[in-house]
């Protein structure tokens, strides 16, 4: 059967990346379809209920600057907030929270119901259609076709998915759902270099099982951080605390005792899996010598008393999960809800997109999140916004639009990803960015909000609020600016009876909030000054950072230079004389599209960049 409606856009998969997909391309008016396995699973959280952390709640906040679901849903579904690496510098700083995970899909499923041009269909999507080099559509299990410009994958880890517990194995795309076997024969027929990769999750509690006495409290911070630009902490539900317990010797003895069991060890598991969220097999066995490993006992919810004991993901068989988890203090007694598995899953190498995540060789075909070797709601999220863009305007006939590597983590994300390409999962890093001054979390708005608004994406009251807030700053660093405070008066005795600093000769504002003893918050209350604290903070990070960020900034306007050195598709690599066989191999591949991006592909050499621009400039 044809549906009969044509949609400019259908998302496949409800996950992450999907539904910010699907909902930025119906912001930006496009008749948009999200077609899902299962509606209730609509922004489920297949692994750790919690949202941010550092790296990742710089994205959550760029999906949010743009108008997204998922830091919205975090304030409505977070029930324990904290600000990590807060004693460190503002480009580091992350928000973490935990999340209830009943409030948070609830959240993301009203957002998705309410919002307008976005229908939601429960079916599975088996096949594309392709006609040429074009996607043209996608069929659903039962056989309907679906007609849309643009066609956005989102499936996880669910294409071939094969969950381990021990050496037990079966098909599943996450615990509790079924896998996506038809289109991964599908896609695997198409010219897309494919792999394997796998991820593992560790055994849920009953929090009636546990001893939280002998268990060190982690409460959240006051007052409670929000996630959302247009957040606030009324929109937060009860806050509850975490808990902390360890690893010990007679632990790791255990699960040493079991990987003659471990499908990962006995090389049942082919896939690679994520290095920085390793399970607690492989940190046993990677750091040896290291006696004990903290473990975050974090709630599910406030309606549950399941428990995620965060860092023992294991894919051992059951029963030694069941004597690993009560080796632990506090948890003699525990009872598991869950048992901990790993998945397997297929990936598409990310090296075969180009920026704006559509594949290189079907036109009009996006991915999106997991399938791209990432791994991470927050990773995904950020992907499935930049997909749902592209396809929306794709089908609107304009321009693709990424951002680039000084404008947002996810330019980071994007840009490694198609240049590097991951051979394992790919997690987002505050080390990743070369600009991190420039990529703080405080400013994603200032960043991306006027460009979301310009491609549809924000609406208006997001646009009153960012705009509000933007005229305060400026208005606020005028005011500074020319406020003085002159030696021997009133104000510079109380300004050294607040700070401990002394003035020597007549000072602006602004001056003094760059001396690292000045707060913003006393010279406001100096002078008398109501600013909101976000107004505040980013007058603040401008005044003390201004060296730095003036720096960073320099180095970026040198390289968009070679940023806007455009290199095209069909570029002849063979009449570039004096590059290697090497360099040249890894070019034809990866196709950059400018000089910069092929100065950052592993391998290739300042003089073969050299070698470029002279060509470039030459046949320019
Ligand atoms: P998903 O959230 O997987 O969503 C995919 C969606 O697509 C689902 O709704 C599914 O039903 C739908 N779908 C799939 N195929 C089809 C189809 N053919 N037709 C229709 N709908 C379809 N991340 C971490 O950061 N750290 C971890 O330690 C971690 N551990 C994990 C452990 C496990 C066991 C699992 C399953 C995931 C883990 N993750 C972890 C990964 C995290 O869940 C993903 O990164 C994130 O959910 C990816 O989002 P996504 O939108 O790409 O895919």
């Amino acid at each position: 059967m044809r549906y009969p409606k044509v949609y400019d856009v259908i998302v496949i998969g409800g996950g992450h990346a999907g539904t910010e997909a699907a909902l930025a391309a119906a912001r930006m008016g496009c008749q948009t379809l999200l077609l899902t396995h299962n509606i209730e699973t609509l922004g489920q959280m297949s692994c750790n209920p919690a949202i941010g952390g550092i790296g990742k709640s710089h994205l959550v906040k760029e999906i949010d600057a743009m108008g997204g679901a998922m830091a919205l849903a975090t304030d409505k579904g977070g029930i324990q907030f904290r600000v990590l690496n807060g004693s460190k510098g503002p480009a580091v700083r992350a928000t973490r929270a935990q999340a209830d995970r009943v409030l948070y899909k609830a959240a993301v499923r009203s957002i998705l119901e309410n919002q307008a041009n976005l229908d939601i269909f429960q079916q599975a999507a088996d096949d594309l259609i392709v006609e040429g080099d074009t996607v043209k559509g996608v069929i659903s299990q039962t056989g309907i076709h679906f007609s849309a410009t643009s066609v956005v994958l989102t499936t996880g880890t669910f294409l071939g998915g094969t969950i381990h517990i021990g050496l037990e194995n079966y098909r599943g795309g996450r615990a509790g759902d079924p896998p996506s076997i038809a289109l991964a024969h599908r896609l695997r027929e198409l010219p897309l270099r494919v792999g394997r990769l796998k991820t593992g999750t560790p055994p849920r509690i009953d929090a009636k099982s546990v001893d939280f006495s002998v268990m060190t409290e982690q409460p959240g911070d006051t007052p409670t951080p929000v996630m959302s630009y247009l957040g606030n902490a009324e929109m937060h539900p009860k806050q509850i605390s975490c808990w902390i317990t360890h690893t010990n010797e007679k632990t790791h003895d255990i699960i040493r005792s079991g990987l003659d069991r471990s499908p990962m060890y006995t090389g049942v598991i082919e896939g690679v899996g994520p290095r920085y969220c390793p399970s607690i097999e492989d940190k046993i066995h990677r750091f040896a010598d290291k006696l004990s490993h903290q473990i975050f006992i974090e709630p599910e919810g406030l309606t549950t008393h399941e428990l995620y004991p965060n860092g023992i993901s294991t894919s051992l068989p059951f029963d030694v999960q069941i004597q690993l988890v009560r080796s632990m203090k506090g948890l003699e007694n525990a009872h598991i809800i869950r048992p901990g598995y790993a998945i397997e899953y297929d990936y598409f190498n990310p090296q075969d997109l180009q920026h704006t995540l559509e594949t290189k060789v079907i036109k009009n075909l996006f991915f999106a999140g997991q399938i791209n070797g990432t791994t991470g709601y927050e990773e995904a999220g950020a992907q499935g916004l930049l997909a749902g863009i592209n396809a929306g305007l794709r089908a609107q006939d304009k321009e693709g639009w990424y951002p680039t590597r000084d404008q947002a983590y996810l330019g980071v994300l994007v840009d490694d990803l198609i240049t590097l390409g991951t051979k394992e999962p790919y997690r987002m890093f505050t080390s990743r960015a070369e600009y991190r001054l420039l990529l703080r979390e405080d400013n994603a708005d200032a960043r991306l909000t006027e460009i979301g608004r310009k491609l549809g994406l924000v609406d208006d009251v997001r646009w009153r609020v960012f705009s509000e807030k933007q005229e305060a700053i400026a208005q606020q660093t005028q005011r500074m600016k020319e406020t003085f405070i002159h030696p021997q008066t009133e104000l510079a005795q109380r300004f050294t009876e607040m700070t401990g600093q002394e003035l020597a000769r007549e000072n602006n504002l602004l001056d003094l909030l760059k001396r690292p003893q000045v707060s913003f918050e006393q010279l406001a209350s100096l002078t008398e000054a109501h600013v909101a604290p976000e107004v505040g903070e980013q007058i603040e990070i401008s005044a003390k950072y201004s060296g730095y960020i003036d720096r960073q900034q320099e180095e970026v306007a040198r390289l968009r230079q070679s940023e806007e050195m455009v290199m095209p598709p069909d570029f002849d690599y063979d009449r570039v004389q004096g590059l290697s066989n090497e360099v040249r191999a890894k070019l034809k591949a990866i196709k950059p599209a400018t000089l910069a991006q092929a100065g950052r592909i592993s391998g290739v050499t300042p003089a073969a960049v050299s070698l470029l621009m002279i060509y470039l400039k030459k046949s320019g």
